[in-house]
């Protein structure tokens, strides 16, 4: 592609003009909440310099999105004092607003855009962003780019949706080498000052400390009963320590364990990815360097990493508000669940049995103790997690709902392009038809049996059980 490293990766939502007498450049920082490795910051940078302006980032975190709970708001705010520190650092100013119940303004960006030149964001097909992306560029009066930081070959790259790995993979490998270089993050010319801010909103903004994260969160409107991670914390430099760790302990493992969820040979980065507080980018060049100073192959994780993830979101870009229905599953898959929709289930659970983790099978019991303590399961056993809610479930359709939600509810990779591909893939997206059988005709069945011979089931069951 293009000679501009960012030229690919950005997209105009509107035609209005810039602000002549603008006070600032905004960048407004929806899912990729970091300041490394961040092609939308770089480009606000860039647009700063080029009219002379400094660079204010908003970043904001509202009580009324579906779900809310204590868990996906402290992950969040976890990441908030250090994006604070690093923003000083390159000279950027940074707006930090905790809506935290309906007393609390809800114009905060249109405010700021007020004495803004143009809005720069995250290209994200999927959750808030996506609406947010259809919709405030039709209102906010100036020009409102979108870039792409969440993928290493540009969403761009790919005019249509892909039918699966197979054709996206070579699509990839013949781009990455020309998008797998570091952001360049250029100077900015003019330094921030609070001065600035519009007299409306300076006052607005929340101070975040890592010891007042608790209080913020408390005093928030949401719902309390979903504890944070006993797994993640949040953060740029969280998320920068597993992945150390991942290099040093299990990238050597990965090919041959990432399939055995006791060995933990996976990197945990999902949580970390789906915030944007750490870039695939930046990921992937440090595996790849890793892997060639130490004589590794790393293919199979920039498999996972590169192709699946990047297909997860093409996939999300092209099935727009669709990509939680089963009607953008290929014919084949409707085909053979209409023609078993009224086979007899095994066994039938309710949504609330599933959530409990009450079911008759020790495993899946287990991936939900996974999901509701860590809030995220092994890969592996995630395939396992969802084939089973569709076989205990009264209809596909309840099935796919109950995967929602709990993830919604629970997971810190949740409403993720990956959540969304992934969940529907168990009803064969992505897949290919199967041998026929009972309730999910020809898509791919996964038993106990199956897991038991593969994996060490009582190992993983064992240690779920004495998660705290
Ligand atoms: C029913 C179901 C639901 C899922 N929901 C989510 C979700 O909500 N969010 C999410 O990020 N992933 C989801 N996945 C995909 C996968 O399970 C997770 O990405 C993976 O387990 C995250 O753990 P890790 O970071 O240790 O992965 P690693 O094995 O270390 O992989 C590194 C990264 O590669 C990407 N990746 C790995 N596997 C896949 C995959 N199958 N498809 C696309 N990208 C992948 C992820 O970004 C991951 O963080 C789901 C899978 C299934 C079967």
């Amino acid at each position: 592609m293009g000679a501009s490293p960012l030229a690919n990766r950005i997209r105009i939502l509107n035609a209005a003009p810039p602000r002549p007498s603008a006070r600032y450049v905004l960048y407004w920082a929806q899912m990729n909440r970091r300041t490394a490795s961040n092609h939308a910051l770089a480009h606000a940078v860039e647009i700063a310099n080029a009219n002379n302006l400094p660079l204010l980032v908003y970043e904001g975190l509202t009580y009324d999105y579906q779900a809310a709970n204590d868990r996906l708001h402290t992950f969040i705010l976890e990441g908030v004092p250090e994006t604070g520190v690093e923003l000083a650092r390159i000279g950027a100013g940074y707006f930090f607003y905790l809506r935290a119940n309906a007393s609390g303004l809800n114009d905060v960006l249109y405010r700021l855009a007020a004495q803004a030149h143009s809005i720069v964001t995250d290209d994200y097909p999927a959750f808030i962003a996506c609406s947010h992306n259809a919709i405030v560029p039709g209102r906010i009066g100036i020009p409102y780019i979108a870039v792409d930081s969440s993928c290493i070959v540009p969403m761009n790259s790919h005019v249509k949706r892909n039918y699966g790995a197979y054709t996206i993979r070579p699509k990839i490998r013949r781009e990455l080498p020309a998008y797998l270089t570091p952001v360049e993050m250029p100077a900015l010319g003019r330094k921030w000052r609070d001065e600035r801010l519009p007299a409306d909103v300076a006052g607005l903004r929340t101070h975040v400390t890592a010891s007042n994260i608790a209080a913020l969160v408390a005093a928030c409107d949401i719902d309390h009963s979903v504890k944070p991670s006993v797994e993640y914390k949040g953060g740029a430099a969280a998320a920068r320590r597993r992945l150390n760790d991942f290099l040093k302990d299990r990238l050597r493992r990965y090919a041959r364990e990432s399939g055995q969820p006791s060995k933990q040979a996976t990197s945990g980065l999902s949580p970390y990815l789906h915030f944007g507080q750490i870039s695939s980018l930046e990921v992937a060049l440090a595996v790849q360097r890793h892997a060639e100073e130490h004589k590794l192959i790393a293919d199979e994780f920039l498999e996972q990493l590169v192709v699946r993830r990047e297909l997860a979101f093409n996939f999300a870009r092209f099935a727009g508000t669709a990509v939680d229905s089963l009607d953008v599953l290929p014919d084949w898959c409707k085909r053979t669940m209409a023609k078993h929709a009224a086979d007899p289930r095994p066994f039938l659970y309710t949504p609330d049995q599933f959530e409990r983790a009450a079911t008759h099978d020790a495993l899946w019991n287990a991936t939900q103790r996974e999901l509701l303590l860590r809030g995220t399961i092994h890969g592996y056993y995630r395939m396992y997690w969802g084939k089973k809610i569709i076989e205990w479930s009264p209809t596909y359709e309840d099935a796919l709902r109950t995967m929602i939600r709990l993830h919604d509810v629970y997971a810190l990779d949740g409403r993720d392009p990956n959540t969304y591909t992934n969940i529907l893939w168990c009803f064969g997206l992505h897949d290919r038809p199967w041998g026929e059988r009972a309730v999910f005709g020809q898509l791919r069945y996964m038993s106990l049996d199956g897991m038991k011979r593969k994996t060490d089931v009582a190992a993983y069951v064992k240690a779920m059980a004495t998660l705290t």
